[in-house]
Protein backbone atom coordinates (compact mmCIF):
# COMPACT_ATOMS: atom_id res chain seq x y z
CA UNK A 1 0.00 0.00 0.00
CA UNK A 2 1.45 3.32 -1.03
CA UNK A 3 0.09 6.76 0.35
CA UNK A 4 1.49 10.14 -1.28
CA UNK A 5 0.17 13.54 0.47
CA UNK A 6 1.50 17.13 -0.22
CA UNK A 7 1.72 19.37 2.41
CA UNK A 8 2.48 23.16 1.85
CA UNK A 9 4.10 25.39 4.56
CA UNK A 10 4.52 29.10 4.18
CA UNK A 11 6.37 31.52 4.08
CA UNK A 12 6.19 31.28 0.13
CA UNK A 13 3.35 28.33 0.25
CA UNK A 14 6.07 25.78 -1.05
CA UNK A 15 4.91 21.73 -1.30
CA UNK A 16 6.62 19.27 0.23
CA UNK A 17 5.65 15.64 -0.56
CA UNK A 18 5.38 12.51 1.66
CA UNK A 19 5.67 9.18 -0.23
CA UNK A 20 4.78 6.33 2.02
CA UNK A 21 6.03 2.80 0.62
CA UNK A 22 5.63 -0.44 2.33
CA UNK A 23 9.35 -0.36 3.55
CA UNK A 24 10.23 3.54 3.64
CA UNK A 25 8.99 6.81 3.08
CA UNK A 26 10.85 9.86 1.11
CA UNK A 27 9.75 13.12 1.91
CA UNK A 28 10.60 15.71 -1.46
CA UNK A 29 11.89 19.02 -0.19
CA UNK A 30 11.96 19.96 3.58
CA UNK A 31 10.51 23.32 3.33
CA UNK A 32 11.47 26.40 4.56
CA UNK A 33 12.84 26.04 8.07
CA UNK A 34 12.46 23.88 11.28
CA UNK A 35 8.90 25.35 11.35
CA UNK A 36 7.74 23.06 8.61
CA UNK A 37 10.09 20.40 8.71
CA UNK A 38 9.27 18.87 12.64
CA UNK A 39 5.43 18.22 11.50
CA UNK A 40 6.44 17.21 7.99
CA UNK A 41 8.36 14.58 9.42
CA UNK A 42 5.96 14.09 12.44
CA UNK A 43 3.23 13.71 9.75
CA UNK A 44 5.34 11.17 7.63
CA UNK A 45 5.78 9.38 10.69
CA UNK A 46 2.07 8.98 10.96
CA UNK A 47 0.72 8.04 8.03
CA UNK A 48 3.55 5.39 8.28
CA UNK A 49 1.66 4.00 10.91
CA UNK A 50 -1.72 4.37 9.58
CA UNK A 51 -1.01 1.97 6.58
CA UNK A 52 0.81 0.01 9.31
CA UNK A 53 3.64 -2.69 8.49
CA UNK A 54 6.08 -5.00 10.49
CA UNK A 55 8.20 -2.09 11.67
CA UNK A 56 8.58 1.43 11.71
CA UNK A 57 9.54 3.00 8.38
CA UNK A 58 12.91 5.13 7.77
CA UNK A 59 12.36 8.70 6.20
CA UNK A 60 14.32 9.81 3.11
CA UNK A 61 14.62 13.00 1.92
CA UNK A 62 15.11 14.59 -1.72
CA UNK A 63 16.03 18.44 -1.95
CA UNK A 64 14.65 19.18 -5.36
CA UNK A 65 17.24 22.29 -5.75
CA UNK A 66 19.20 24.89 -3.43
CA UNK A 67 16.20 27.42 -3.36
CA UNK A 68 15.60 28.59 0.77
CA UNK A 69 12.39 27.94 0.71
CA UNK A 70 12.74 23.90 -0.13
CA UNK A 71 15.89 23.52 1.63
CA UNK A 72 16.29 25.56 4.67
CA UNK A 73 13.78 22.84 6.68
CA UNK A 74 16.60 20.00 5.71
CA UNK A 75 19.07 20.05 8.68
CA UNK A 76 15.67 19.98 11.09
CA UNK A 77 14.72 17.08 9.37
CA UNK A 78 17.65 15.50 9.35
CA UNK A 79 17.73 16.17 13.71
CA UNK A 80 13.71 15.02 13.35
CA UNK A 81 14.65 11.10 12.07
CA UNK A 82 15.38 11.73 8.62
CA UNK A 83 18.21 8.90 7.79
CA UNK A 84 19.29 9.97 4.24
CA UNK A 85 19.19 13.48 1.95
CA UNK A 86 19.47 13.13 -1.63
CA UNK A 87 20.00 15.72 -3.95
CA UNK A 88 21.51 16.82 -7.45
CA UNK A 89 26.00 16.68 -6.89
CA UNK A 90 25.51 20.24 -7.86
CA UNK A 91 23.91 21.19 -4.44
CA UNK A 92 26.01 18.77 -2.67
CA UNK A 93 28.80 20.73 -3.82
CA UNK A 94 27.50 24.29 -3.75
CA UNK A 95 25.18 23.75 -0.37
CA UNK A 96 27.68 25.39 1.72
CA UNK A 97 27.89 28.89 -0.45
CA UNK A 98 23.85 29.07 -0.69
CA UNK A 99 23.27 28.70 2.94
CA UNK A 100 25.37 31.63 3.64
CA UNK A 101 24.42 33.55 0.80
CA UNK A 102 20.59 32.64 1.19
CA UNK A 103 20.43 33.04 4.64
CA UNK A 104 21.77 36.78 4.35
CA UNK A 105 18.76 37.10 1.72
CA UNK A 106 16.03 36.00 3.93
CA UNK A 107 17.51 37.94 7.07
CA UNK A 108 17.52 41.23 4.74
CA UNK A 109 13.84 40.46 3.24
CA UNK A 110 10.51 40.57 4.09
CA UNK A 111 9.64 38.15 6.17
CA UNK A 112 7.41 37.52 9.42
CA UNK A 113 9.49 38.39 13.16
CA UNK A 114 7.95 34.66 14.03
CA UNK A 115 9.66 33.35 11.05
CA UNK A 116 13.23 34.91 10.61
CA UNK A 117 13.85 33.74 14.37
CA UNK A 118 12.97 30.06 14.18
CA UNK A 119 16.17 30.05 11.78
CA UNK A 120 19.57 29.58 12.98
CA UNK A 121 21.83 32.40 13.34
CA UNK A 122 24.95 30.39 11.43
CA UNK A 123 24.53 29.38 7.74
CA UNK A 124 26.55 25.91 8.87
CA UNK A 125 23.47 24.84 10.95
CA UNK A 126 21.28 24.82 7.71
CA UNK A 127 24.06 22.19 6.17
CA UNK A 128 23.39 18.49 5.38
CA UNK A 129 25.02 15.63 4.70
CA UNK A 130 23.98 14.69 1.01
CA UNK A 131 24.41 11.78 -1.28
CA UNK A 132 24.34 12.83 -5.09
CA UNK A 133 22.07 10.83 -7.38
CA UNK A 134 22.87 12.13 -10.44
CA UNK A 135 23.10 9.56 -12.25
CA UNK A 136 25.80 8.55 -15.36
CA UNK A 137 24.63 9.64 -18.92
CA UNK A 138 22.01 7.54 -20.40
CA UNK A 139 20.73 6.20 -17.21
CA UNK A 140 18.60 6.82 -14.21
CA UNK A 141 19.00 6.64 -10.56
CA UNK A 142 16.06 4.22 -9.01
CA UNK A 143 15.43 3.73 -5.14
CA UNK A 144 12.58 1.25 -4.55
CA UNK A 145 10.10 2.67 -1.04
CA UNK A 146 8.79 -1.08 -1.14
CA UNK A 147 6.01 -1.66 -3.98
CA UNK A 148 6.73 2.03 -4.92
CA UNK A 149 9.85 2.71 -7.17
CA UNK A 150 11.24 6.41 -7.13
CA UNK A 151 13.38 7.92 -10.29
CA UNK A 152 15.15 10.81 -9.42
CA UNK A 153 16.39 12.67 -12.57
CA UNK A 154 18.22 15.60 -12.49
CA UNK A 155 17.23 18.71 -14.93
CA UNK A 156 18.01 22.03 -14.45
CA UNK A 157 16.67 25.42 -15.87
CA UNK A 158 14.57 26.96 -13.32
CA UNK A 159 18.08 27.11 -10.96
CA UNK A 160 21.10 25.60 -12.10
CA UNK A 161 20.24 21.70 -10.86
CA UNK A 162 16.43 20.65 -11.10
CA UNK A 163 15.73 17.26 -9.20
CA UNK A 164 12.73 15.82 -10.23
CA UNK A 165 11.14 13.07 -8.46
CA UNK A 166 8.94 10.48 -10.63
CA UNK A 167 6.79 7.77 -9.55
CA UNK A 168 6.53 5.90 -12.65
CA UNK A 169 3.62 3.53 -11.45
CA UNK A 170 1.66 6.04 -9.85
CA UNK A 171 1.54 8.81 -12.92
CA UNK A 172 3.11 11.07 -10.16
CA UNK A 173 5.65 13.31 -10.84
CA UNK A 174 7.01 16.11 -7.87
CA UNK A 175 8.85 18.60 -10.04
CA UNK A 176 10.29 21.17 -7.82
CA UNK A 177 9.93 24.73 -9.22
CA UNK A 178 10.30 23.65 -12.69
CA UNK A 179 6.39 23.96 -12.81
CA UNK A 180 4.89 26.85 -10.41
CA UNK A 181 0.91 27.37 -10.06
CA UNK A 182 -1.20 30.08 -9.27
CA UNK A 183 2.39 32.44 -8.99
CA UNK A 184 4.36 33.03 -11.56
CA UNK A 185 7.54 30.55 -12.10
CA UNK A 186 9.79 32.70 -10.56
CA UNK A 187 12.99 33.15 -13.27
CA UNK A 188 16.25 34.74 -11.42
CA UNK A 189 19.92 34.89 -12.19
CA UNK A 190 20.23 30.85 -11.97
CA UNK A 191 17.93 30.10 -14.58
CA UNK A 192 17.88 28.82 -17.88
CA UNK A 193 14.96 29.35 -20.05
CA UNK A 194 16.40 26.96 -23.16
CA UNK A 195 17.23 24.37 -20.31
CA UNK A 196 14.29 24.84 -18.61
CA UNK A 197 12.21 24.37 -21.60
CA UNK A 198 14.31 21.15 -22.36
CA UNK A 199 13.35 20.29 -19.20
CA UNK A 200 9.82 20.40 -19.29
CA UNK A 201 9.90 18.72 -22.47
CA UNK A 202 11.57 15.94 -20.72
CA UNK A 203 8.45 16.15 -17.93
CA UNK A 204 6.20 15.40 -20.52
CA UNK A 205 8.05 12.37 -22.25
CA UNK A 206 7.19 10.85 -19.55
CA UNK A 207 4.13 8.67 -20.83
CA UNK A 208 2.23 7.71 -17.63
CA UNK A 209 2.61 11.14 -16.13
CA UNK A 210 -0.73 12.48 -15.37
CA UNK A 211 -0.26 14.60 -12.30
CA UNK A 212 2.55 16.98 -11.26
CA UNK A 213 3.64 18.52 -8.39
CA UNK A 214 4.66 22.03 -8.52
CA UNK A 215 7.11 23.72 -6.01
CA UNK A 216 4.20 26.10 -5.35
CA UNK A 217 0.38 25.70 -6.20
CA UNK A 218 -1.93 23.08 -6.43
CA UNK A 219 -1.30 20.29 -8.59
CA UNK A 220 -1.57 20.29 -12.55
CA UNK A 221 -2.17 18.40 -15.40
CA UNK A 222 -0.09 18.03 -18.88
CA UNK A 223 -2.13 20.67 -20.59
CA UNK A 224 -0.90 22.81 -17.75
CA UNK A 225 2.92 21.65 -18.11
CA UNK A 226 2.56 22.21 -22.12
CA UNK A 227 1.16 25.86 -21.35
CA UNK A 228 3.98 26.81 -19.25
CA UNK A 229 6.70 25.38 -21.68
CA UNK A 230 4.80 27.50 -24.72
CA UNK A 231 5.27 30.44 -22.01
CA UNK A 232 8.77 29.97 -21.74
CA UNK A 233 9.61 28.90 -25.00
CA UNK A 234 8.24 32.14 -26.31
CA UNK A 235 10.29 34.33 -23.57
CA UNK A 236 13.07 32.52 -25.13
CA UNK A 237 13.11 33.18 -28.15
CA UNK A 238 11.94 37.02 -27.62
CA UNK A 239 14.76 37.63 -24.91
CA UNK A 240 17.13 34.65 -24.78
CA UNK A 241 18.68 33.22 -21.08
CA UNK A 242 17.77 36.76 -19.69
CA UNK A 243 15.75 36.98 -16.29
CA UNK A 244 12.84 37.51 -17.49
CA UNK A 245 9.00 37.74 -15.57
CA UNK A 246 7.16 34.68 -16.94
CA UNK A 247 3.12 35.08 -16.65
CA UNK A 248 1.35 32.99 -13.62
CA UNK A 249 -1.15 30.63 -14.27
CA UNK A 250 -3.60 29.07 -12.53
CA UNK A 251 -5.37 25.56 -12.46
CA UNK A 252 -8.88 25.90 -13.35
CA UNK A 253 -11.76 25.13 -10.96
CA UNK A 254 -12.14 25.38 -6.58
CA UNK A 255 -8.99 24.34 -5.18
CA UNK A 256 -8.85 24.40 -1.47
CA UNK A 257 -5.37 27.58 -1.41
CA UNK A 258 -5.20 27.65 2.21
CA UNK A 259 -2.02 27.05 4.29
CA UNK A 260 -0.95 25.51 5.75
CA UNK A 261 -2.57 22.03 3.79
CA UNK A 262 -2.27 18.88 3.55
CA UNK A 263 -3.67 17.47 -0.30
CA UNK A 264 -3.87 13.71 -0.05
CA UNK A 265 -3.20 12.19 -3.72
CA UNK A 266 -2.99 8.40 -3.37
ZN1 LIG B 1 10.31 27.64 -4.59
Amino acid sequence: MTRVSILSFDPAAVNCGIIVGTDRSLLVDAGPGPAAAAPLVERAGRLGEEIGGSRPRAIELAITHDHWDHFFGAAAAVSAGVTAVYASSSFAADQDATAWIALDGVADGDFPDEYRSSLPTDPGDLIVDVSPVDPTPGDVWHLDLGDCPVEFHVLGGHSTADLVVRLPELGIVFTGDLVEEADAPQAGADASLSEWASSLHTLLSFPEARTFVPGHGVPVDRDFVSRQLADIEGMRVDQGDAEVALPARSMPGDHDRTIPREHRLV
